[in-house]
């Protein structure tokens, strides 16, 4: 497999072209973002810790039956991953209030979510990723009804094995984001599953162990995000 020209270079990954025209190789960068792209820095080594924590987590939904684009880790920081024509919509699960659900219905952080809740989010950072439902989704034509369901059916899925996951090892899955996008007719989870796209607190002390420290200038953001990958059993050595 030989590594191509560049596609796509997005906040926090650039997206290359390879000799097979179903591959692409996927490259996690040091750029961290915020606030739709509003703060940027470099945080040192964080390509190669979401690269590996990414490919473990994907690893594990492979396991328990979850299919994605992932196909290996290339490097530190590069994984090969199938082509997909990405849908350009986020899926949101949430089992505990955080981040802009509280601002949005005025809910107190930490309070239990139970049902686990679902929201749909329009991919556009100039929009702000406004929230959508499938009749927008639907209607714009950004996926088609089956691909809607898929895309909750299969978010839920994942919350059944990494809430689990993560409580085992002494850690709540607050909430996450996942994309999906379309291969040879197939939906698949795509994009990544890291510390960046999702929240994770402490079991006990509820210590903000995900990308809130860097939104929240709350310090030690890398340590914390190899501490859960850690306690999680990956090595970053
Ligand atoms: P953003 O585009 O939101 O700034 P990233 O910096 O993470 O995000 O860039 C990665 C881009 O690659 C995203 O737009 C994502 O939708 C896209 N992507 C992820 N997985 C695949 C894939 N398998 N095939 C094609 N595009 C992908
Ligand atoms: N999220 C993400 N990318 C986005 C928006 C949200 O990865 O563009 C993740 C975020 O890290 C959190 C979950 O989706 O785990 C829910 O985010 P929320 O709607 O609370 O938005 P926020 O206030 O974090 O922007």
């Amino acid at each position: 497999m030989e590594k191509r020209e560049e596609l796509y270079s997005g906040k926090a990954k650039s997206v290359y072209k390879t000799d097979d025209p179903d591959l692409y190789v996927l490259q996690f960068r040091d750029d961290t973002s915020a606030f739709d792209g509003l703060r940027v820095e470099q945080l040192e080594d964080k390509g190669k810790v979401n690269n590996i924590f990414n490919a473990f987590i994907m690893e594990k939904l492979d396991q328990a039956g979850i299919k994605s684009h992932f196909v290996g880790r290339l490097s530190d920081t590069e994984s090969l991953v199938k082509k997909l024509d990405m849908i350009p919509v986020e899926c949101v699960v949430r089992n505990l209030a955080a981040g802009s659900i509280c601002k949005r219905f005025g809910i107190k952080e930490g309070m239990e979510i139970n049902p686990p809740t679902f929201e749909f989010f329009l991919k556009n950072d100039e929009l702000h990723d406004p929230m959508i439902n499938d009749y927008h989704i639907a209607s714009f034509g950004w996926a088609d009804p089956a691909h809607i369901e898929k895309m909750k059916e299969i978010t839920f899925r994942v919350n059944g094995v990494l809430k689990e996951l993560f409580l085992k090892a002494g850690m709540l899955l607050v909430d996450y984001k996942l994309e999906f996008g379309i291969y040879k007719g197939e939906i698949l989870l795509g994009d990544e599953f890291s510390p960046d796209g999702c929240r994770i607190w402490d079991k006990e002390t509820r210590k903000k162990m995900d990308k809130d420290r860097f939104r929240q200038e709350l310090g030690s953001v890398i340590e914390t995000y190899k501490e859960v990958g850690e306690r999680l059993g990956i090595s970053f050595s």
